[in-house]
């Protein structure tokens, strides 16, 4: 027990990389987070990323990632990760590492040398053996046509990579609300769309109440809308995980929604879209 406890300390300590045990996932996900700076070019009302503090300024050190990854992974497939305290309830999950998942502090596809760290997460993936081990990308969409990060996508694509893009809105004006982004709504949908035309990605969104107030059903049928359009102009949606927010946020005022709305939107999504939609109430 002494060496699960020490290992509990040093992923405390560790930068990059941190293990999670994620409904969306189905179990073990070991998060890498690219920006312990904590930058992101979204301010989304129900970020839960505490921006009062200060991060860790400085680039992304591919060589440390990778170490940090070696160790976990390792530990991972050891048994050691089960004995943690948070893991307690889940020991049987803690063993299978079902991905390794681009999701941290801020926005990864902002850091310059994404496509690096990606080719770290694949070598790592390679050599352990993880085949069945998914690499996944949490984005917002917003960097997704710059060109390292296209380089990132293409080693994602071939070494079982799955990239989540967020959508929480179907209008410009709501975009504003939920996102507060200087990103133009179109250049989010574009990369959207520019995506999913070369690879079938996830949609991810986040449905809340704001001020008291759900998305409008008029807001939803927009929503629906550019998920069509995507599918129309030649995009492929893998399916939509539709969520809502899990522990309270820095904005009082934006509150989750109950599993039953929450349902009865992802039912809508389905009737007008034909998709798949999971819900994560
Ligand atoms: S995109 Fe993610 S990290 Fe950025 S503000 Fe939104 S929830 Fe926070």
């Amino acid at each position: 027990m002494a060496a699960v406890r020490d290992h509990s300390r040093t992923f405390a300590e560790f930068t990059y990389v941190y293990p999670v045990i994620s409904r969306r996932s189905g179990g073990l996900s070991l998060g890498i987070n690219l920006n312990p700076d904590k930058r992101c070019n979204f301010d989304c009302v129900y970020c839960e990323v505490d921006r009062r503090t200060p991060g860790k300024a400085g680039p992304v050190d591919p060589d440390r990632l990778r170490a940090e990854l070696f160790a976990i992974v390792r530990a991972a497939k050891a048994g050691e990760l089960a004995g943690i305290e948070k893991f307690r309830d889940a020991a049987d999950w803690a063993r299978q590492i079902k991905d390794l998942a681009f999701s941290g502090d801020g926005e990864p596809t902002m850091i310059p040398n994404f496509a690096a760290c990606v080719q770290v997460a694949a070598d790592v993936r390679r050599a352990e053996g993880l085949d069945d081990t998914k690499l996944v990308l949490i984005t917002d969409a917003a960097g997704l046509d710059k060109a390292d990060v296209r380089r990132g996508l293409e080693i994602l694509d071939a070494n079982n990579g799955e990239i989540w893009g967020k959508l929480d809105a179907g209008s410009e004006e709501y975009y504003r609300q939920v996102n507060r982004s200087h990103v133009r709504f179109d250049r989010i949908l574009r990369n959207l769309h520019a995506t999913a035309r070369v690879r079938p990605i996830v949609i991810q969104s986040l449905f809340l109440r704001m001020h008291g107030e759900a998305m409008a059903p008029g807001e939803l049928d927009a929503y629906c809308a550019r998920l069509s359009g995507i599918v129309l102009a030649g995009g492929r949606i893998k399916e939509v995980h539709a969520y809502t927010i899990a522990r309270p946020t820095p904005e009082p005022w934006a509150t989750k929604l109950d599993p039953a709305e929450l349902e009865a939107m992802a039912a809508r999504i389905r009737e007008q879209t034909g998709l798949i939609v999971r819900t994560f109430p």
